[in-house]
């Protein structure tokens, strides 16, 4: 068996009268991450540590701003397709482990719940925690959130004619 690792970042601007959107769930506010899509760090961070681990490229190159299919769509409609696509190329799904950094939201009670959601589309576990910066750079200012994941793949080896 093969197994593969792989990384994901994401960061988002955090605006005003934006949705909070974080790890599939809504949290309430009156700010939100800006972005063509919903922003949601943590399901795109998960998406991206998926690709690479499979070698098929990032966010951006499966999934171009210019494809109006893609345009608003929720994080967790990413994560479905993008595990589609890795079990496509040949590839069980070991599990996902993403860290949300920023101050906001709090995910608190609600991490199990995220992590139900993030789980059952991706058809695998995936492992939800979260940090601050003790105040410092662009999320410990409320500027943005961020969100760094990895994944694990796991891939039979190939067939050969050794006896
Ligand atoms: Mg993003």
């Amino acid at each position: 068996m093969m197994v593969r690792t792989g990384i994901g970042v994401d960061v988002h601007r955090l605006a005003r009268g934006r949705v909070m959107s974080v790890a599939g769930l809504v949290f309430p506010g009156d700010e939100g991450p800006e972005g063509h899509s919903d922003g949601d760090v943590v399901a795109h961070a998960a998406c991206d540590a998926l690709l690479s681990a499979a070698g098929l490229g990032d966010l951006g190159s499966n999934y171009g701003t210019e494809d109006p299919r893609w345009s608003g769509a929720p994080g967790v409609d990413f994560l479905v397709e993008t595990a589609r696509r890795v079990r496509g190329a040949g590839f069980t799904i070991s599990n996902v482990a993403v860290q949300l950094v920023g101050n906001t939201p709090k995910l608190g009670t609600r991490r199990a719940e995220a992590e139900q959601v993030l789980s059952a589309a991706v058809g695998a576990p995936v492992s939800l925690a979260a940090t601050t910066t003790d105040g410092l750079g662009l999320t410990g200012r409320g500027e943005g959130i961020a969100a760094i994941a990895t994944a694990l793949l796991t891939q039979p080896l190939p067939e050969t004619d050794t006896p």
